[in-house]
């Protein structure tokens, strides 16, 4: 058994959750069901990020302490972790004591092996990004990314000598040694590096405390407060209990991935792997990155009127149709776009008919010709080569990180089950041969059966109820249930509610 180690991104809580972070709690999550799945020891963290500048102002502008104002977007965030089914092992918080411990133990190995260093800085800063611009970066005076002009800060900080490790990162990054994912991102980093490592400047990794409270006091230094990446992306260790003597961190670290958006990238593939190695801590095996959702093909803003409410869309459709959605058709590591339309096109087709119909056929009938009762045991190489060869196809799937390409095969697989049904036509064979009945259903009970693992990590409700109604259940592969005829002879199955009411009805309904 292997051990695999999860991150999401931390989500700022100077506002609500959106869509876009929801995909990354549910990218993550069926991440972490897939290798429970094939038997992996998994821990699964994610949690908020709750300083910074940024944060007491919005607290400021709404009238309230920092403190609350994470409080309460902690909670909505935490909600939405429960809400979308994450099965997240901890949440880890920035104003945590425990997260401050951590985070100041790593300051003080950062200190220890001399990559720490005061000077005296001038710069721009853009409170949004909550890091240092410079000026070229700048379009028409303003951050690009959040349209506001800069401040100009002079001011003395404390300075990581990133310069000293890039060339380190960027040979890890090339051998293999910390994977990038997909290979556009890579590049980008490289290509990050490579501009690094000509400019050779070092990151401010504090600011004053006159400045700046709403932070982590620097060891030993109560005047300069700790960067808000430098207290942010030490989550990935903290949650595993880096403060204290912990068996969690021995067992886990180096994460096997970190999960986040490209927007951070720089982050977290070049100053958090430069930390790690100067604090002898280790990096992470690999870092993966989504793109961004669009909404009716434009970026979401409020103006518009066209942000996505995750907890809207869950409880209108089901939280299975929402992960379902954002699973298959937002690519793994590009920006998808999320439709009304598409939504009930993609729930109706795939979801009600495809998977729904089958599930409701198959138990419908195994009641009609067979009293409920699983037939005895039978082959049929075509079908069980098939099954094998789906295994396969979605494990290299999962092991790429392409969750859309894990649940297509799942998707093919369920058309070949439909296409059998259709092609033995067994409500016509009843009459003529029964015999040949008890066989079809035996083998479409079994299909059922290896469905009902492979979508566990995508919509694991769904699974559950699927799993009910065959009267087996199973939440591993191995040793045997990835074989072909565990289901035993005279096991009583039970029809199911739909699993997916068609939405005209719903809507009707509404
Ligand atoms: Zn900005």
């Amino acid at each position: 058994m292997s051990k695999f180690y999860i991150t999401t991104a931390i989500a700022y809580t100077n506002s609500t959750p959106h869509i876009g972070f929801a995909m990354e709690l549910i990218q993550g999550d069926c991440l972490a069901r897939y290798h429970r799945l094939v038997g992996d020891e998994v821990f699964f963290l994610t949690g908020t990020d709750e300083h910074g500048l940024k944060m007491a102002q919005t607290a400021k502008e709404k009238k309230t302490t920092p403190q609350k104002l994470a409080d309460t977007n902690a909670a909505h965030f935490k909600r939405l972790a429960e809400f979308v089914e994450a099965s997240n092992d901890d949440f880890i918080r920035t104003t945590e004591e425990r997260h401050k411990k951590g985070a100041q133990k790593l300051w003080n190995k950062l200190v220890e092996a001399d990559t720490l260093y005061k000077k005296t800085y001038e710069g721009l800063y853009c409170v949004g990004c909550e890091a240092y611009i410079t000026e070229k970066d700048l379009v028409d005076g303003l951050c690009p990314n959040h349209k506001k002009p800069p401040i100009t800060f002079k001011e003395e900080n404390y300075f990581f000598r990133y310069t000293k490790y890039m060339q380190e990162v960027k040979e890890r990054i090339e051998d293999g040694r910390l994977q990038i994912l997909p290979d556009s991102r890579k590049n980008e980093m490289l290509g990050l590096l490579e501009q690094g490592l000509k400019e050779k400047k070092d990151i401010s990794f504090s600011r004053p405390t006159k400045d700046l409270s709403w932070g982590i006091p620097v060891p030993n230094d109560p005047e300069q407060t700790m960067y808000v990446w430098c207290d942010a992306l030490s989550n990935y260790i903290t949650g595993l209990g880096y403060g204290e003597e912990s068996e969690l961190f021995n067992t886990f670290w180096p994460a096997n991935v970190h999960l986040i958006g490209k927007d951070i990238l720089r982050f977290h593939g070049g100053i958090w792997i430069a930390m790690l190695i100067a604090a002898g801590v280790g990096p992470p095996k690999a870092i993966y990155v989504h793109g961004y959702i669009t909404s009716e093909g434009q970026k979401m803003s409020k103006s518009l009127g066209n942000v996505v409410d995750p907890f809207e869309t869950g409880k209108k459709y089901g939280v299975d149709a929402l992960r379902y959605f954002l699973l298959r058709e937002i690519p793994t590591t590009d920006d998808g776009d999320f439709s009304q339309d598409r939504f009930m096109a993609v729930y109706d087709s795939e979801l009600a008919n495809n998977l729904g119909n089958l599930v409701s056929r198959v138990l419908t009938m195994t009641q009609k010709y067979a009293e409920g009762k699983v037939p005895a045991s039978s082959k049929n190489e075509a079908l069980e080569t098939r099954v094998l060869e789906t295994w396969k196809e979605y494990q290299k799937n999962f092991e790429q990180f392409n969750l859309k390409g894990a649940l297509e095969s799942v998707v093919n697989l369920l058309n070949t089950a439909n296409q059998y049904l259709e092609e033995q036509k067994p409500w016509i064979l009843a009459k003529t041969d029964p015999s040949a009945v008890l066989k079809t259903l035996y083998h479409t009970l079994e299909i059922l059966r290896h469905i009902s693992l492979m979508i566990m990590p995508f919509i694991p409700a769904t699974a559950q109820k699927l799993q009910d109604g065959l009267n087996w259940h199973g939440t591993k592969l191995y040793p045997d249930n990835i074989n072909w005829g565990i289901l035993k002879e005279g096991t009583q199955t039970q029809k199911l509610p739909s699993l997916f009411p068609r939405l005209e009805s719903k809507e009707d309904a509404a």
